[in-house]
């Protein structure tokens, strides 16, 4: 049992070697499953966690496209279709120049127990592509997602794979993608999420992962005899996750005061203003240097001057840091410094934002921590929902789908927590949410045979 997590770790090294994210994602899983794998000795007879490790298929394509200077440009895309125990493979497409294959099987891997978790019929899969959208012309970024879906289209189907948005890929990218989608095909389907409203999308998409993330704080706070009311949060990112957590903490009486973007950082003492933040970063697509123009009191800190090592959001004192933008964004001097201003709770918006060190040490200094799969799945499962309507050719309201959000997220704060308590460590929801999301796709593949 002690070498089971190198043994199966050797499994990654079927593709290639070097994954650094992914190898992160899948410590953190393997990790919490010890308790399980000791009490049930059918998941090691059945050599689960191999079987898990390697994803069932991975493509990677070449995405060719004209610029505006009418040159001809190559990007890498990718489509990594993990584990479809559960249900039809799920999960976003990421734009941006980091993405390579170990993101991409991170982000897939991760996906698996996220969904899972939400209790839904939807298994785990992610893709993307290096291509970056900073600086691209409209034209230039139809043109690129017109390409990307002449490879995808053949991969994906409504019970086959439904991808949806992720860093870089919003309404704007999914229209030019369902668009060329139906010029191939013929065919009106739902074969994406995050559609637009009047076209197949759902009320509540754009919102589900940052109103989910801080529904699940709020669940976390409540157990705790606690809530977000007069409490002052911290936030990185200024996309979709972190505007819509931003637009929740208020709802709930919260003040978050920081938000952030590749080029630096904002502190507003008073209050991130939050239609400031959506014209600066949802319409004109800007710097959120541009913030100061219209409140001149905030500080701006840009990334060059962040202390070496460190990001700068989370040196500014709250009660709770809701990291919301990207992998490995809060490491361990970054939660240092979060303890020592006093920070109660971490909740993770991002997929995988905190360090393996930076969680260690959350948990050896009871810092609450609502994990990425967890708190963020809100998003996903409002895909999940945006597929219901879809395939019943129904339109619920915004506040239909919003309670059964609120819904989704207290069942799954329930579940991670009650497997925690069944695990003999209550309150440890990485822990309860590792464990829960793996047994129910586990158990799924032992049924289904090899
Ligand atoms: N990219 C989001 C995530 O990380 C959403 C995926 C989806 O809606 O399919 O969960």
């Amino acid at each position: 049992m002690e070498n089971f997590i190198e043994d199966a770790l050797k499994a990654t090294k079927h593709s290639t070697p070097e994954q650094d994210e992914f190898y992160q994602a899948v410590k953190e899983v393997l990790s919490s499953l010890e308790p399980l794998l000791v009490s049930d000795s059918k998941y090691t007879k059945h050599n689960i966690l191999e079987r898990l490790i390697i994803p069932d298929r991975q493509i990677i394509f070449r995405v060719p496209w004209i610029d505006d200077a009418g040159k001809i440009r190559t990007n890498i895309g990718y489509r990594v279709q993990f584990n479809n125990a559960i249900g039809p493979y799920k999960g976003g497409l990421r734009f941006h120049p980091s993405v390579n294959l170990s993101i991409i099987k991170f982000l897939g891997f991760e996906q698996i127990f996220k969904n899972s978790l939400t209790g839904l019929a939807i298994g785990g899969g992610k893709g993307g592509s290096d291509f970056d959208p900073k600086g691209k012309s409209e034209g230039e970024i139809m043109r690129f997602c017109q390409s990307f879906m002449v490879e995808l289209s053949k991969h994906i189907g409504e019970t086959i794979d439904v991808p949806a948005g992720d860093i870089g890929v919003g309404g704007r990218e999914i229209g030019y993608m369902f668009g060329m989608y139906k010029r191939l095909t013929n065919r009106y389907e739902g074969i994406l999420t995050g559609k637009g409203i009047n076209w197949g999308g759902s009320l509540a998409r754009t919102e589900a992962t940052g109103f989910g993330s801080v529904y699940f704080a709020e669940n976390i706070l409540n157990k705790q005899g606690e809530t977000l009311k007069g409490k002052t949060c911290t936030i990185s990112g200024s996309g979709n996750v972190a505007i819509y957590t931003i637009q929740k903490l208020y709802e709930l009486g919260a003040l978050p005061v920081t938000c952030s973007d590749s080029k630096g950082m904002i502190y507003d003492k008073n209050g991130i203003h939050l239609n400031s933040l959506k014209s600066i970063k949802e319409v004109a697509r800007n710097d959120l240097r541009e913030y100061l123009k219209v409140h001149p009191h905030a500080t701006y800190i840009p990334r060059s001057e962040y202390k070496e090592g460190t990001n700068a959001v989370w040196s500014i004192p709250c009660f709770a840091a809701f990291p919301s933008a990207t992998q490995n964004e809060l490491n361990l001097e970054d939660i240092q410094i979060l303890h020592a201003n006093g920070c109660h709770l971490v909740n993770e918006g991002a997929n995988m934002p905190s360090t393996l060190n930076a969680i260690a040490y959350m948990q050896k200094n009871g810092i609450l921590f609502g994990p990425a799969k967890a708190a963020n799945a809100g998003g996903v499962a409002t895909s999940q929902l945006e597929m219901s309507q879809n395939a019943s050719m129904q339109k619920w309201s915004f506040a239909e789908v919003d309670n059964k959000l609120r819904h989704i997220m207290k069942s799954i704060f329930e579940l991670s927590y009650a497997t925690s308590k069944e695990f003999g460590d209550e309150g440890n929801l990485m822990l309860g949410a590792n464990i829960a999301g793996f047994r129910k796709v586990a158990d799924a593949m032992i049924d289904q045979g090899a």
